[in-house]
């Protein structure tokens, strides 16, 4: 258990205001964020995903067990809902197919409006107006 990173994690803790679900919480501690409506449903069972600052102070403090937690981050698509993991996951399958623009910025697939064909656009447009064809053959 990380607990003498806590003051660095209160360092990076970005102070964002409370917006209902943003905040990943310590399970094991109910603060002053916690829904009582809802329930709270956005905890975090990995120490370096909690982005609630009152859950990190009473962390550091010993208000609230650390017990449980697991160490660092969660994997990518942790919190996911099963729909968002596989759009996520198709993305990730694609960007290895079709590498990044030049920019740095993944490719979407984009329809040309006037032969109706597709082709790859770079997902940081208007920015970046990078075009590349669809590898037809793909794996
Ligand atoms: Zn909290
Ligand atoms: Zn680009």
């Amino acid at each position: 258990m990380s607990l003498p990173d806590m003051a660095e994690a209160w360092q990076r803790t970005p102070k964002i205001p409370y917006g209902g679900r943003c905040f990943k919480h310590n399970p094991n501690h109910k603060c002053s964020h916690y829904s009582t409506l809802t329930g709270n449903v956005n905890t975090t069972v990995y120490i370096g995903d909690i982005n609630c600052f009152e859950c990190i102070e009473n962390l550091g403090n010993g208000t609230a067990s650390a017990d449980g937690l697991k160490d660092g981050n969660a994997p990518e698509t942790f919190y996911m809902s099963r729909s968002e993991r596989k759009k996520f996951n198709q993305q990730k399958r694609f960007n290895e197919q079709h590498g990044k623009c030049t920019c740095g910025s993944v490719w979407r697939i984009r329809i040309n409006s006037v032969n109706g064909k597709e082709f790859l656009g770079c997902s940081n447009y208007p920015k970046c107006k990078n075009t590349a064809s669809i590898k037809s053959q793909l794996k």
